[in-house]
């Protein structure tokens, strides 16, 4: 018997995997008992706010995790397919009839019992043969948040989610943007970044010319005025009334920290101390600060502008930062309430907890950002879970997968900085030969990574897999993944 709580995209998608092994579920759903303050509806998988399941090409790494899932017998995704509407390349679902298919398929299917209650602690976790996983998205209830906090830990448990765009790093104009630390001050590290500055010498980087972590966009006093009005004249994303006017100090967004006065972003997040352009030899008027975001280093985010600025203007307005005028984005910048553990310090790549090994988490409490992630984590927590009741060992996937690239990063990423994530290419490693156009880049990736899923798959399947029937530890080091993920530790 497993025990899910929380009927959203993670858990309906868990209770299925898991039923569909012949291990009983019971899924536990507070709707309608206790409504949350944005779902409207009781039913299972309800999307709360747009109804893409975004792009659906392979090419694309959210595309290439749908196929992945599609392959693996996702019920997110079947019934997704089956109530799409049309919206270009993207995956877009008549949000009613979705979720009122997997409400469906989840009552009928013989194994899964659903209960409409809240669940208030994590008392039924301590037993290997009866493994919970816990599901209970951006706004889990009060009094679970409380027990998972004791159990994570209070540092471990966050409640607001303060987003700062990120761009492609090929779009970036590195004729105009430098590279450079404040006062000189690189990290220790610095020889092992990819394409960086310091291991590289200038021109033959695409003028990547000088030493330090950070590519730095350097303004002029004329373009920092233009840039400080067009900010004030933006018009912020329509909040839900969770989300009102309630702002971290830490963590204000650009837009609202910039309305304090035309000088607060040049002594705050656009401050140019330490910095000097290398094209000019003077300090620049104000300058935005770009961070590697992928070991990979394809993505940089934009250092403290979070920002709830519509996505169409967010886009117009920061291309008129110096260096990011053909910015492609990768993610815009948001800020919304979301309940999260630190992935890194609390879960290992079979998404079971590093604190109790029949305790799963799985989709946007566990550090994941997005339906389709969400809904991914969903589907290999309830196949480990499932695992785990039948006296297996519970599996991750490959890294070079986009599900195991996925449940590596939520594991290995830096615990001191966590940020959920939506999938992105930047996450998943590149092998072998490595063609020189983007697009070829992404489909070797992609076809490697559907290989992978059907041998997986194959694997797990076969009488003689070497997992089976292994004995379930009652204590000692955790049930944790196969040799093949203990071989892939390096960090994100
Ligand atoms: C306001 C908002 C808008 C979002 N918009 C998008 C978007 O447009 N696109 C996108 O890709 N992602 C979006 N997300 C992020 C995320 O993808 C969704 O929240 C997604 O639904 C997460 O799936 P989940 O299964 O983790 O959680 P959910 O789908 O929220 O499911 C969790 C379920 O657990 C239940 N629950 C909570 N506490 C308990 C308890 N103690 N006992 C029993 N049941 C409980 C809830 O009622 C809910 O049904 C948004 C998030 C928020 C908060």
């Amino acid at each position: 018997m497993i025990h899910i709580i929380g009927g959203g995209l993670a858990g309906s998608e868990a209770a299925w995997q898991a039923s569909r092994q012949g291990v009983a579920v019971t899924l536990y759903e507070m709707r309608p008992v206790r409504p949350t303050p944005v779902h409207q509806t009781d039913r299972l998988a309800e999307l709360v706010c747009s109804n893409s399941f975004r792009a659906n090409q392979i090419e694309n790494a959210v595309g290439l995790l749908k196929e992945e899932m599609r392959r693996l017998g996702s019920l997110v995704m079947r019934v997704a397919d089956e109530t799409r509407v049309p919206a270009g390349g993207a995956l877009a679902v008549d949000r009613l009839r979705f979720a009122q298919g997997v409400t469906a398929a989840l009552d009928q299917a013989p194994l899964v019992t659903i209960r409409r209650e809240e669940v208030r602690d994590l008392s039924r976790s301590g037993d290997l043969r009866e493994p919970v996983i816990v599901a209970t998205g951006p706004l889990t209830s009060p009094d679970l948040s409380a027990a998972v906090a004791a159990l994570v830990g209070q540092d471990h448990l966050y409640f607001y989610d303060a987003i700062s765009p990120i761009v492609l790093a090929e779009s970036i104009d590195r004729t105009i943007v430098f590279r450079a630390s404040r006062w000189g001050r690189d990290s220790p590290a610095i020889e092992a970044r990819p394409g960086g500055g310091a291991a590289c010498g200038g021109a033959a980087c695409g003028g990547d010319d000088g030493q330090g972590d950070y590519l730095n966009c350097p303004m002029t006093e004329a373009e920092y005025r233009d840039f400080y009005r067009a900010l004030c004249a933006a018009e912020p994303a329509a909040l839900h009334a969770i989300d009102q006017g309630r702002f971290f100090e830490g963590c204000l967004p650009i837009e609202v920290m910039a309305r304090r006065g035309e000088d607060t972003l040049r002594f705050g997040p656009m401050k140019p101390v330490g910095l000097t352009d290398p094209r000019t030899g003077r300090r620049p008027f104000a300058v935005v600060q770009l961070r590697q975001d992928t070991l990979a280093g394809d993505h940089y985010s934009l250092v403290g502008f979070q920002t709830r600025i519509k996505w169409g203007g967010q886009a117009r307005i920061l291309r008129m930062i110096p260096g990011l005028e053909q910015a492609e984005f990768v993610r815009f910048g948001m800020i919304h309430r979301n309940t999260y553990i630190n992935g890194p310090a609390a879960l290992l790549p079979t998404w079971q907890s590093r604190h109790r090994p029949s305790l799963f988490f799985a989709g946007q409490i566990s550090g994941v950002e997005g339906y389709v992630e969400s809904a991914a984590s969903g589907l290999i927590a309830g196949l480990n879970a499932a695992a785990l009741a039948r006296g297996r060992v519970p599996e991750a996937l490959p890294r070079t997968t986009a599900i195991g690239a996925l449940g590596h990063y939520v594991s290995h990423a830096d615990a001191a900085d966590y940020q959920p994530s939506n999938i992105a290419f930047g996450l998943i490693p590149m092998t072998g030969d490595v063609p020189r156009r983007r697009r070829d880049r992404r489909r070797a990736a992609a076809n490697r990574a559907l290989g992978q899923i059907a041998e997986w798959q194959a694997a797990r399947e076969a009488p003689d897999h070497p997992h089976e029937d292994a004995p379930p530890p009652v204590s000692g080091p955790s049930p944790v993944q196969s040799q093949s993920v203990r071989a892939h530790r390096p960090r994100v």
